[in-house]
């Protein structure tokens, strides 16, 4: 493997010969991390070179702060004013790539570049040098200067001859002498001292290793992602294949091509499919683990990781959506793996899709992009329509494995005992599977015990004190919960509105529910119940996955965290508890989300050699979304929503931004609304509708209101919102979050 990018930003290898490279005495403009509007002038002091995409630090007030050289000084700051750049860091500097999509992502999400900026510089301590540690080895040469012998030097030297580097205690312990000894024989020059870091490499991946025979299908595949790969240049692959047919295997191919070739790879996952399964498969393929990248890791993997994509080290990196923003300088393949998941769009801060922005640095940085799906987003499917990314189908699952068969259950006509959620139907498969020693899962995409407790008596409902939502009961944890704040509170014994006494009743279920249920119906079977708040970091979550993989568990109860990537062989039953549940959210993507999800969800069963069924639960089976997943023809039900969204304008026919305005002042953020409505300019290719009140009304205790902005497809939304928001004065108190292409509207 090379390392050919050994770079060291040492003031003698200053890139002298570099692009607009300032010398003592020039401006430079600095950006920062921070929400101001662009770069800021600094001058350079003597002795020191400056290069775009070099870390520096400068005085910004009365602190320094990090900031990157963005490219000459605009002169807007008078000379007196101007301050100087403090230090530049030694740290390879920030690829030109890099710097380029940081301003593509903030031009398109109406951001300052500077919050974007600080996306690709979320890893504290990184930039500065890494910590050092002493050791001792044998000199070249040091033998010849031997001083005075005495037995303990000579069996710190006969230890130190085979040329390894020691720390002084190890180097002591194994000749059995004191650490004064070896200091003794370095101040004399036969041994000398070498800095190293105690800090984990990387390992490289085995290109060699043994890998599977792809398929046919799998091979074209490869193929053509490799070629691309090889060849270099931008293209969007959409990977398109049925859920079990080798989507991974397909793409680990080509992302070796990409490492035989020196180019860097980044396989982009939802947060939540970053498993030890996913984990375990890459190593059994690549002979290594990958570098990660995703929210949870501690402070110093995040330094470990991203000094090591920005030095070159890390050669293959598997993260989170934030993993894009990693200072990556030979980057040649983004695999993004469950590209329909809305957790590639952040929905905080910079409102940016992953998936999205993915195609966009491959575009800026010319490699292929490759999107991997079983159920693709209709955006990216009008994409393949339109003929601007290439297709590639796996139609089959691999090996013996069979799509599972989908059945729905009409609640209407077989309907659960009172009190209970599961249907007789359900019930009787989930026992013959129990009888069989297989696997059943019960899927219900909701946490908790009841999403509402109400007043027998007075009616009232248990709502969030900071927000606009119900209180969910957790049974577990004995308290109600809010899922949008966080909130806690013990759940009560009496209702807080009339005091009446054991008045309050859970309505609905949660999984929490579900799983009573079943310890009822099923006293003798294994459960397991799998749910974010259940499952709290990621080792709670690979022993359950163990324990299901080990057949420890028979009946597996679960929110979305079970919907994804895992592979149970013995797990032949899926029952989707409520099928119905997303459709009550009347956002444009309602159904496109809730096939998606319970398509996923379906693809759990069977997949080994038993056959796998699903039983849908539903009040509405002759729904369009229903009848596309019983008959499995995505593709048609794909064309009848893509069908509605051109009437309406919608996306991806349309364009659609959102702009939350929130303040705890509910007066104060009226008037302003009311403002604003006033200030939209007249378009007649953008509509705005609203301000109306958010649907999530009151987050957190700031009250919500929103507009929509709606245009169509040629519109340059984003240079009309510019123009509109630059006419409006906001109250301090007051924040506007733009969202472009928003997911969320709540
Ligand atoms: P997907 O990502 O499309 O859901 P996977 O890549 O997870 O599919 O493949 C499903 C299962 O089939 C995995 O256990 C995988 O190891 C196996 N598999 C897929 N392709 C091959 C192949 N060519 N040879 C051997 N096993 C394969
Ligand atoms: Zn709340």
């Amino acid at each position: 493997m090379t390392t050919k990018l050994s770079h060291s930003a040492s003031p003698e290898s200053a890139p002298h010969a570099v692009k607009g490279a300032a010398a003592g005495g020039e401006r430079v403009g600095v950006l920062l991390p921070l929400a101001l509007s662009g770069a800021y002038d600094y001058l350079v002091p003597e002795g020191l070179r400056l290069a775009p995409g070099d870390y520096v630090t400068v005085p910004l007030g009365p602190r320094l702060m990090v900031g990157v050289v963005w490219g000459p000084g605009s002169g807007e700051v008078a000379d007196k004013k101007l301050k100087k750049v403090t230090d530049r860091l030694d740290v390879p500097p920030m690829p030109e790539g890099l710097r380029k999509f940081i301003e593509w992502v903030a031009d398109y999400t109406l951001s300052p570049p500077g919050m974007v900026l600080r996306l690709a510089m979320r890893a504290p301590g990184a930039l500065e040098p890494p910590r050092l540690r002493t050791a001792y080895r044998l000199r070249e040469g040091g033998e010849a200067a031997l001083p005075k012998m005495t037995p303990a030097r000579t069996r710190v030297l006969e230890v130190a001859r085979d040329g390894f580097a020691r720390r002084s205690g190890e180097l002591a312990e194994e000749a059995g002498v004191s650490a004064g000894v070896v200091k003794g024989l370095a101040d004399a020059g036969v041994l000398e001292k070498v800095a190293f870091t105690t800090e984990r490499g990387f390992d490289a991946p085995d290109l060699e290793a043994p890998r599977p025979a792809l398929s046919s299908a799998q091979n074209d595949a490869a193929s053509a992602i490799g070629a691309q790969v090889e060849e270099g240049g931008f293209e969007t692959f959409l990977l398109d294949g049925v859920t079990g047919s080798g989507k991974t295997e397909v793409y680990f191919d080509a992302a070796a091509r990409a490492l035989a070739a020196g180019r860097q790879v980044l396989i982009l996952l939802p947060e939540i499919a970053l498993t030890s399964q996913f984990l375990d498969r890459f190593e059994a393929r690549f002979g290594c683990r990958p570098a990660e990248w995703h929210s949870d890791l501690p402070a110093r993997e995040r330094r470990r990781v991203w000094r090591g994509v920005a030095e070159g080290r890390a050669r293959i990196v598997v993260g989170a959506r934030s993993a894009l923003f990693l200072p990556f300088a030979e980057l040649g393949l983004i695999v993004v793996d469950e590209e329909h998941e809305i957790a590639f769009k952040q929905d905080e801060g910079v409102h940016y899709n992953a998936r999205d922005m993915a195609v966009v640095r491959g575009s800026l940085g010319a490699f292929p992009v490759v999107l991997a799906s079983a159920t693709p987003a209709l955006e990216t499917m009008a994409n393949v329509w339109a003929g601007r990314y290439r297709h590639l189908v796996l139609s089959e699952r691999h090996g013996p494995a069979q799509m599972p068969d989908v059945f729905a259950v009409d609640m209407r006509a077989d309907p659960p005992e009172r009190g209970r959620w599961l249907s007789p139907g359900l019930v009787k498969s989930m026992a013959q599977v129990l009888a069989k020693e297989e696997q059943s899962l019960l899927f219900l995409n909701r946490r908790g015990y009841a999403p509402l407790t109400l007043c027998r008596s007075c009616g009232h409902r248990l709502e969030c004190p900071q927000c606009d939502s119900w209180l969910v009961e957790h049974r577990f944890r004995k308290e109600l919960a809010c899922h949008h704040c966080g909130y806690t509170a013990p759940s009560p014994k009496a209702c807080p509105a009339c005091g009446a006494e054991d008045a309050l009743v859970a309505c609905g279920p949660g999984v929490e529910r579900i799983a009573e249920e079943v310890t009822e119906l099923f006293p003798e079977a294994r459960v397991a119940l799998l749910s974010s708040d259940v499952l709290r970091g990621p080792a709670a979550y690979r022993e359950a996955v163990r324990q299901i993989e080990e057949h420890e568990v028979d009946i597996i109860i679960g929110t979305q965290v079970v919907a994804k990537g895992h592979n149970f062989p013995l797990l032949t039953l899926v029952g989707v508890v409520d099928a119905d549940l997303g459709l009550e959210n009347g956002d444009l993507r309602a159904a496109e989300r809730t096939f998606q999800l319970l398509h996923q969800v379906s693809g759990r069963a069977g997949r080994a050699e038993k056959p796998g069924r699903v039983l849908m639960q539903t009040y509405m089976p002759e729904h369009g979304v229903m009848r596309a997943l019983l008959s499995g023809d995505r593709d048609a039900f794909l064309e009848r929503e893509a069908a509605g969204r051109e009437r309406l304008g919608y996306p991806p026919y349309g364009r659609l931004a959102g702009i939350v305005l929130s303040s705890p002042r509910l007066d104060q953020l009226q008037a302003l609304a009311r403002d604003m409505a006033r200030l939209a300019p007249l378009s007649e290719k953008i509509d705005v509708l609203g301000p109306a009140p958010a649907p999530l009304a009151l987050l957190r205790g700031r009250h919500r209101m929103r507009f929509l902005v709606k245009a169509r497809r040629e519109a340059h939304i984003q240079g009309y919102i510019a123009q509109w928001l630059a006419q409006v004065q906001v109250p301090a108190a007051v924040r506007v979050a733009v969202d472009i292409d928003p997911y969320n509207f709540s």
